[in-house]
């Protein structure tokens, strides 16, 4: 179906911004009182920029720009073409989208996961990848929130107790707590939308740390591919 100006939220008024995991919503009214909404995924190198209409140059690699009241705008860029738009014509399409993800990370109970994982043979780091299981969590959090519940990532899911399920919920939340407080990790190019950067690279525990010591033991941290992602932990800490 062909997008309309409409569906891109032209002309409408913001009423309200709504996130689930790694989606953000941005829910526009329209002059007939028509609620619909234009889901933003920034994927791994998309940015939210706020800046000024008037601004004749615009950032590098910006697929939309919305032109606000008061001389703002706001655009979207993407320079590896990871992230994206997508159009929710009410309320409902964008709750039945959304009620395929898994509950949102920043909620997530270790009785959910245990409930859904408890009999599943696949690897903890591939199931905490996985939007359907629990929404928001991508490499940099599952890494460390292992470490901190001293999970290995490649332990079977079946074989975590549901005290360690438990854990790992609680230091889930506490990381992306942590990491939003901090506004995010800046690896690369990620900035907040008025141009800062993340701190929270800062005080990463293990990722991106293969080969150097752990915080904790002292121990060489070890790293090895799973599920298509370079993963990192500590063989002392984490068993
Ligand atoms: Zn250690």
């Amino acid at each position: 179906m062909p997008v309309s100006d409409a569906d891109l939220l032209i002309d409408a008024t913001i009423a309200e911004l709504r996130r689930h995991g790694k989606q953000l919503a941005i829910v526009g009214v329209d002059q007939s009182a028509r609620l619909s909404a234009l889901v933003v995924q920034l994927g791994m190198t998309g940015n939210l920029l706020a800046g000024s209409s008037s601004s004749v140059v615009r950032p590098a690699h910006t697929h939309a720009r919305w032109v606000l009241e008061r001389d703002a705008a706001l655009d979207f860029t993407d320079p590896r073409r990871f992230g994206g738009l997508r159009v929710f014509r009410s309320l409902n399409e964008l709750e039945e989208h959304w009620s395929q993800l898994g509950p949102d990370a920043l909620q997530i109970t270790g009785e959910h996961l245990a409930s859904v994982l408890c009999t599943s043979a696949r690897r903890v780091k591939a199931a905490l990848l996985d939007q359907t299981v629990l929404a928001g969590v991508g490499n940099i959090y599952a890494d460390e929130s292992l470490f901190l519940a001293g999970i290995r990532p490649q332990t079977r899911c079946r074989r975590i107790t549901s005290e360690q399920w438990a854990t790992l919920a609680q230091n889930i939340r506490s990381v992306l707590s942590e990491a939003v407080n901090a506004g995010g990790s800046t690896l690369r190019d990620y900035v907040d939308a008025n141009g800062a950067q993340g701190r929270y690279q800062g005080q990463h525990r293990v990722y991106g740390r293969q080969d150097e010591p752990c915080v904790r033991c002292g121990s060489g941290l070890r790293s090895r591919l799973l599920a298509q992602r370079m993963t990192v932990w500590c063989p002392v800490c984490q068993r």
